[in-house]
């Protein structure tokens, strides 16, 4: 269990992985819980050899990474040595990105957005509201007061390979590079904020969107990857004339990824979600390879390989990006290859 001491500091990327609980449903059927975590950055998968004799053919496989979070932390834990050190960065001129990776039903939403399940929903309690929250405190800290600092957010998803508005009724927009290789999502509604309520409501108004007209057998949230982004622009400087005036300060990408274990989708009779299955693995492999070669000098980053490393080329490169990866994973001894799958990711080893 994670101990108080300060975040770590300096870290061009910071990877976590977060266990929850056993769902009601688990433990009726009395899932066995497969995860420990001794230490803040240790972690053990204890994978049952045999399925008929669990206690006796238990094969253990460490992991280490920088923050282990068991089932007793809450979002405010995780936040608070995850994105939160982060906050920081967009303020001082950098790009700063969160993503949430693991499979389906493993805790990625519960986490950056809070829960939205039904009409109960609280926005409030995720990553996306914690860093609003922080980055208008911020703004009012002498420090960066006199910057005069613009806060606006935007909110899309991609899906299939596409982008689409979740601030505008799941508009297609088109992505382009230009002259100075830069990427524009062109269209894509960025709106002012002028406090953290303003941010919650378009939370709130982009996750409805995403999750709307879905049942839990269409679940077409599962295979997308949602982008939440607040966006920082200097009001004493006009970059050009036109829609976008003011020049980019900063930015915090917050990234809910699709399922991981849709690879195994590819194998599916259904042509829709073989595309798709094929769709996710090309995007979390460019992923994974672009996190890969941040902390190598000089490395490839091959960000054309997909939509999602394409639109979020401008938070790899630069200096004063800094990214933060947490893998969800679920306890359940049913779950233990996608586990393993996940943790071999964030280590390399696969
Ligand atoms: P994902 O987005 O990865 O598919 P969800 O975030 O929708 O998964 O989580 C699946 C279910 O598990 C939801 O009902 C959610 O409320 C619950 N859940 C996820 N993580 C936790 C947690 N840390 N504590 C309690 N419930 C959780
Ligand atoms: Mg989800």
């Amino acid at each position: 269990t994670l101990k108080d001491g300060d975040p770590l500091e300096e870290h061009q990327i910071t990877v976590a992985v977060r266990k929850r609980p056993l769902n009601k449903k688990e433990n009726s059927k009395r899932e066995v819980d497969v995860i420990t975590i001794p230490k803040r950055n240790t972690l053990y998968v204890h994978e049952p050899r045999s399925k008929v004799d669990l206690t006796k053919y238990v094969e253990n496989q460490n992991f280490w990474v920088d923050y282990a979070f068991d089932d007793t932390c809450n979002n405010e834990m995780v936040y608070k040595y995850t994105a939160r050190p982060l906050v920081q960065t967009v303020f001082e001129g950098g790009m700063a990105t969160c993503f949430a990776y693991g499979q389906t039903g493993s805790g990625k939403t519960h986490t950056m957005g809070g829960d939205f399940l039904g009409k109960n929903q609280d926005c409030s309690k995720g990553i996306y509201a914690m860093v609003a929250k922080d980055v208008f405190i911020y703004s009012k800290n002498p420090k960066y007061r006199n910057l005069n600092l613009q806060v606006s957010a935007s909110f899309f998803e991609i899906y299939g390979g596409k982008v689409f508005d979740l601030l505008n009724n799941k508009t297609k927009l088109r992505v382009m590079e230009d002259g100075k290789n830069r990427v524009q999502v062109v269209g894509l509604q960025e709106r002012v904020c002028e406090g953290v309520e303003d941010v919650l409501r378009l939370i709130n108004l982009g996750s409805l969107v995403r999750t709307s007209g879905q049942t839990t057998a269409n679940n077409q949230s599962s295979r997308s990857h949602a982008v939440f982004q607040i966006i920082l622009r200097n009001l004493d400087r006009i970059e050009k004339q036109g829609d976008t005036a003011y020049k980019l300060h900063g930015k915090f990408s917050l990234i809910d990824l699709a399922g991981n274990e849709r690879g195994a989708d590819t194998s599916s009779a259904n042509r829709q979600t073989r595309m798709e299955g094929a769709e996710i693995n090309k995007s979390l492999l460019a992923l994974k390879e672009c996190i890969r070669a941040l902390g190598r000098r000089g490395a490839h980053l091959p960000f054309r390989a997909s939509k999602l490393t394409q639109v979020l080329r401008d938070s790899f490169i630069g200096e004063k990006s800094k990214t933060c990866m947490i893998a969800m994973i679920s306890p359940g001894m049913g779950c233990c290859e996608h586990t393993l799958n996940t943790l071999r990711m964030l280590s390399g080893r696969d």
